[in-house]
């Protein structure tokens, strides 16, 4: 009995923590018991799990998953992984929305009597994912079954989930099953290390999971392919649906990600530095202009560090921390509630008093999404003497929802909805906001086909699929 694979997961967990905070959960299965094991709760990954508990999960496969609620609830129901006994005995994780997901649902109660326990899209999947490897015909057997199985099962998936999702699954006495949504909206990376002649496997949305784990970064899986890992350690892969229209989320390298991660080769880190040396530039300009006159540049912290220095170095001013944050308070933007947003502000963040009064500050933040945050640090700022803020702001206004597994999916809640730059500046109480444009940050990406939907209202998929998917969610949230 081992719980390597168990606490590989656990280790990978932690390193994804600032994904999702809601729940965590991992899901093993032992070859040789033929069992699944799954451990899984509400709470943060080192709460969630002790020694004893990791011990528990056997097996040399094992998938996990830290919880942000973008689709079903965030109560105990809807946490992932998911299990289904038949066919074959399936488990699943997923980081995405699956946008047609309620008609999808429907399809299953109609079509296929199936009763849905949970109200996470997740379980949507897995039913459509059993039904897709069955086919139709008589089960395959252990010995029959082969990667032709997967691939037709996944190019299935591929024509009926409508969305941005990469999953990672587990098939009972199979192996372990990955695929990304053919526009690659969501990231999914790919990882090996090699021990006395073996080779370890390693899929996870960012790469930090791997170097924390010592494994090696080889690529990211390609929009529309999917992966196959045996029982013995056999690697097989290929793409099943391409799509010319790659659409990669431009808000992992602009907040989601770890700045240790890298996404398509291209370092969240160095992304964010380059951020700030096009932002520096704008900033340049409106000094030049005589609008702005800061002494200092700023960041709010953690995200916007490595911009603000970057900032910072192209104005030739000081770069100072004036605000610390408490490493202990969940981050504000994706906790679910705007109450748990208000009070996460409160507490997160504390004033150095002497690097912020009677200075005038170029305040560097990654995005503004409602307002929340902003508008609380300038007025903390003001209240502890700053003289002027003005926001440099290192993405574009988000102005329109988001479909695709960041939950910003009503207009009305997105402060930039409706207002220009000088009404924000008005209503935030700074001198000025100054934005990167999208030209500046797909130069700064360096990757060409993005998704900047929330930006641009460009959505990679059918507009009517993601309004109705956040209507549906809407309805659902109201009702409890
Ligand atoms: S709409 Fe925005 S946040 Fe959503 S996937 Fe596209 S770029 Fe990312």
């Amino acid at each position: 009995m081992s719980c390597a694979a168990a606490y590989e997961a656990y280790k990978g967990l932690l390193a994804l923590q600032h994904r999702g905070q809601d729940a965590a959960g991992i899901l093993t299965y032992d070859s040789k018991s033929r069992m699944f094991a799954m451990e899984k709760d509400l709470g943060l990954v080192a709460s969630v799990f002790s020694q004893e508990k990791i011990e528990k999960l056997n097996g040399f496969m094992a998938i996990g998953h830290t919880r942000y609620a973008t689709a079903g609830g965030d109560g105990k129901r809807d946490i992932q992984p998911m299990v289904e006994g038949i066919p074959f005995g399936l488990g699943m994780v997923h980081n995405g929305n699956a946008l047609n997901y309620y008609s999808l649902k429907q399809e299953l109660s109609e079509n296929f009597r199936h009763q849905l326990l949970t109200a996470n899209d997740l379980e949507v999947l897995i039913h459509y994912w059993g039904h897709f490897l069955m086919n139709g015909q008589p089960l395959p057997t252990e010995k029959t079954f082969t990667f032709d199985n997967i691939k037709n099962a996944a190019a299935k998936m591929f024509e009926t989930v409508i969305g941005g999702y990469a999953v990672l699954g587990l098939i009972a006495g199979q192996g372990l099953v990955a695929f990304r949504d053919p526009k690659g909206i969501r990231p999914l990376a790919l990882g090996v290390k090699e021990e006395n002649g073996v080779k370890t496997w390693c899929l996870a949305s960012e790469t930090i999971a791997m170097t924390y784990l010592g494994y090696q970064y080889l690529r990211d899986v390609e929009p529309g392919e999917v992966i196959f890992i045996d029982t013995k350690g056999n690697f097989q892969s290929a793409v099943v649906k391409k799509d010319n229209e790659r659409a990669h989320c431009m808000f992992e390298w602009v907040y989601f990600s770890g700045a240790e991660s890298a996404i398509d080769h291209q370092p969240v880190y160095g992304v964010r530095l380059k951020f700030g040396e096009r932002l520096g530039a704008k900033a340049r300009t409106a000094i030049e202009a005589g609008e702005i006159r800061p002494d200092v540049v700023m960041p709010v912290p953690d995200t916007s560090r490595t911009a603000a220095i970057s900032v910072a170095d192209a104005l030739k001013l000081p770069y100072r921390e004036g605000l610390i944050k408490n490493r202990y308070v969940a981050r504000s933007f994706i906790l679910s509630h705007q109450d748990k947003r208000e009070h996460a502000v409160e507490l997160k963040l504390s004033p150095i008093v002497g690097e912020i009064e009677g200075k005038s500050i170029l305040l560097i933040d990654d995005s503004i999404v409602r307002g929340t945050t902003s508008k609380r640090i300038v007025s903390l700022l003001k209240k502890y003497g700053a003289k002027e803020v003005t926001l440099g702001i290192t993405c574009p206004p988000i102005r329109h929802p988001c479909f695709y597994g960041i939950d910003f999916p009503d207009s009305q809640g997105l402060v930039a909805h409706d207002k220009s730059a000088e009404e924000l500046a008005e209503l935030l109480g700074v001198k000025k906001v100054i934005y990167l444009d999208e030209e500046d940050m797909r130069q700064a990406i360096g990757v060409s086909k993005l998704c900047m939907a929330c930006v641009n209202k460009k959505y990679p998929t059918a507009v009517a699929e993601g309004e109705h998917f956040s209507k549906e969610r809407q309805k659902a949230r109201a009702a409890g």
